[in-house]
Formats: structure tokens, C-alpha cells, sequence
């Protein structure tokens, strides 16, 4: 199987499983517990992993919360973020966001305008399995978002931010690098527009983190979310970077209890995700330049042999900025659907983001209306694959 669908996970890598393995046999201590070997193991253990995670984005490992993963962060920071202005803040309600973001900003940003919003609607595999979705009324939870339109690379332009920020703006919300296209946004400069105006600045890193050298020291954004899963890690396990200056205030917790994550995530940390997901931080960051020339060389010999087999295919958001081994094309003459469908034992791409599973892609026709969804593939490689020949199948 040639697996080219790497911006919707990655395969675990063997020196990750095997330093997360102890903690799933012997090393099963609750790191919240006290004094005892078994609990100071797994507390060290996770303290080492998150000076590791913290290490790869140039943070400081107590501005690293774990998450549950890269929906869980995104939640957090626009629910926490808004819920703390609402009640201690100074009143500013407007948050700012583009239109290509990942679904678990969108879905956010719905749910804090007010959309009687329950995702059970939007997914036609869920819905499958309910009798009845409720209809729910409008709500006002006293916030109002504005969605910036992108330009043709899905590119959220910086001067298109600077005209929509209102006395009352308070958060914004920018991807680092789209899921679909690889297209990296000029976070540097957003970050710049959003202090000169005393706005809060979050970005969803998860397809830039690991593939990229982030550094937020050098890039002060306020809050950061990253996902082991993309970068060779275990599923279920992110990150909620948050910039020292807003600890511990501004931002309500996430999941109320115990005192974990200092207060912000209560629950039994997960020390075997956590343990993998330092690994995977450790190994991205070593690795970097060597991970980005063999992606790079990839995507290049895949355009070839794609451009060979189909005239005129199109190469989207390809002349800017991008993340290394992503491919983003419409294709004439197929349907992408049903050749995915055709390939599925031997080839893996996509359609488009798998969270937005069932729909065809928004991001493509907020790039340009006059594409078709159905000629769109996702082609996005990883650090193991040397041999394209399978590639000629598509
Ligand atoms: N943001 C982006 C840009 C993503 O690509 C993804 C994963 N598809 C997520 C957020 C969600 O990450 P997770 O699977 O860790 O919740």
C-alpha cells in the first residue's frame, strides 16, 4: 500500500512506540499520585516529554498544556479565551478567523455566534445512526465572528485582517499551514497586525508543526495548537501552546476537576501518549532538514510523473509557500470519489480534509468558485516512502 494521505495522520514511528511501550506494561503510575516510584516515574517521564514538545516550537515546557489533540486545543483556546473576556475581560466579543480553517475552529466559531450548532447534523455518517436530529433555535452567546475570504493560494492576505479589526475585537484565529493545500500563511506578519491592535493571536499549527521550525519566540503569538498524530506521534494526544504572558489568566479552563495541566485540563494524564508525543517532538526536531529534502524531492518527482500522465492537471497553491510533500491538484477528467474508491487497496489519497468527511471540499471553492470538488486530490507524503511507482496507478 503506498500511503498518501499523511496530512490526515501519519504512521507511528518505531522509536515512538518504543519508548511509549514501558508505560503501557510496567511503568503504569497515575503521575498525579505521590511519593511513591511508580507515580514519580510516569510525573518525570511526562515533564521530560514536555520539555521536548515545548523544545521543538522554541517554548518554555510550562507553556505546554496536553490535550487530547488539535480539535481539543483549538476548542479550549476560542471557548476559554471568550468565555474569561465574558466574564472578567474588558467586554471585546468579536473574534476573527478565515474561512478555510480547520473544521474544529469553524465548528467553534459557529457555536460562540450563536448557530444552534450540533455537529450530529453535519456528519452523514453519524446521522446514519440517529433517529432524530434535534432542530435547535438560534442562540446568543454574545459573540460575533468574522470569517476572512482567501486569496487564490487559500492564503488569508494580511492587510484583509487589518481593515476587519473593531474596537471590540479580542481573539484571532489563524491556520500556520492548510490542511488541504499546505499553504502557510504569513503568520509573522498577522501576529504583528494583531499586537499593534491589542488582539489576542491563536494559530492551528498542526500541519506546520514538526515540518516547519516554529519559534515562538521570534513569532509572539499568544496561543498555539499541534497534534502528535500529524508528526509521526500517537492519535489522541496534542498540545495547547500559551505564551507566558497569559498564564494563568485570560483563558477559562478546559475540563474542570483535578489540578493536571495546572488547573487548565483536569483529568489522568494519558503518560504513554504523552512519553510518544515528546519522542516525536525529539525525533521531528533532529531530523527537520533531512525530513524537509526528502519531502520536497517527493512532491517534486510525484508532479512529474502526474503531469506526464495528466494534461492539463492543475497544481494548487504551489507556487507559494507550503509545507514540504503536500500536493495539492485538480485533475481533469476524474471523479475523485470514485477513484479513491478504485485505488483504495493499493493507494491512498484524499478528497480533501477527513474531517470534513462526506463533503466536498470548502476550501478549494473559497480559493476559487469556478473549481470542481470532483476533480480535487490531496497527494501528501511521508518520511518512509521512497518508491513511487505505484504512484502510476492513479
Ligand atoms: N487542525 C488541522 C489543520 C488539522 O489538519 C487537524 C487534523 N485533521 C486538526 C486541526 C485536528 O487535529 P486532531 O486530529 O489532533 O484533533
Amino acid at each position: 500500500m503506498l500511503y498518501l494521505d499523511n496530512n490526515a495522520t501519519t504512521p507511528i514511528d518505531p522509536e515512538v512506540l518504543e519508548a511509549m511501550l514501558p508505560y503501557l506494561k510496567e511503568e503504569y503510575g497515575n503521575p498525579s499520585s505521590r511519593h511513591y516510584t511508580l507515580a514519580t516515574n510516569a510525573e518525570k517521564a511526562v515533564e521530560h516529554a514536555r520539555e521536548l514538545v515545548a523544545s521543538l516550537i522554541h517554548a518554555e515546557p510550562k507553556e505546554i498544556i496536553f490535550t487530547a489533540g488539535a480539535s481539543e486545543s483549538n476548542n479550549f483556546v476560542l471557548k476559554g479565551v471568550t468565555d474569561y473576556a465574558k466574564y472578567y475581560g474588558s467586554g471585546k466579543n468579536h473574534v476573527i478567523t478565515s474561512k478555510v480553517e480547520h473544521k474544529s475552529i469553524l465548528q467553534t466559531c459557529k457555536f460562540l455566534d450563536g448557530e444552534a450548532f450540533d455537529s450530529r447534523t453535519l456528519n452523514k455518517v453519524t446521522s446514519k445512526f440517529l433517529k432524530t436530529v434535534p432542530k435547535l433555535p438560534k442562540v446568543d452567546r454574545g459573540f460575533e465572528v468574522s470569517y476572512l475570504g482567501v486569496n487564490p493560494n487559500s492564503q488569508v492576505e494580511p492587510e484583509l485582517f487589518a481593515t476587519v479589526i473593531k474596537e471590540n475585537s479580542l481573539i484571532a484565529s489563524f491556520m500556520w499551514a492548510n490542511n488541504e493545500t499546505g499553504a502557510i500563511n504569513d503568520i509573522p506578519a498577522l501576529v504583528k497586525i494583531a499586537k499593534e491592535h491589542d488582539i489576542l493571536m491563536h494559530s492551528d499549527a498542526t500541519q506546520a508543526a514538526g515540518k516547519l521550525d516554529i519559534d515562538v519566540k521570534e513569532v509572539p503569538l499568544d496561543f498555539m495548537s499541534f497534534s502528535a498524530h500529524k508528526l509521526y506521534g500517537p492519535k489522541g494526544i496534542g498540545a495547547c501552546y500559551i505564551h507566558q504572558d497569559i498564564l494563568p489568566y485570560k483563558i477559562t479552563s478546559l475540563i474542570h476537576g483535578g489540578q493536571q495541566e495546572f488547573g487548565y485540563r483536569a483529568g489522568t494524564l494519558s503518560v504513554h501518549n504523552i512519553v510518544g508525543f515528546g519522542k516525536a517532538c525529539e525525533i521531528a526536531k533532529r531530523d527537520m532538514e533531512k525530513n524537509i529534502a526528502s519531502l520536497k524531492a517527493l512532491e517534486k518527482e510525484a508532479k512529474s510523473i502526474l503531469a506526464s500522465k495528466y494534461e492539463g492537471i492543475q497544481f494548487l497553491a504551489d507556487s507559494c509557500k507550503h509545507i514540504p510533500g503536500v500536493i495539492c491538484a485538480i485533475v481533469p477528467g476524474i471523479i475523485n470519489e470514485i477513484l479513491i474508491k478504485k485505488l483504495s487497496e493499493k493507494v491512498a489519497i484524499s478528497s480533501g480534509s477527513a474531517c470534513g468527511i462526506g463533503e466536498p471540499s470548502y476550501v478549494i471553492k473559497e480559493m476559487n468558485n469556478r473549481l470542481s470538488t470532483n476533480n480535487f486530490l490531496r497527494i501528501s507524503f511521508n518520511k518512509y516512502i521512497d518508491d513511487l511507482e505505484d504512484l502510476s496507478l492513479i
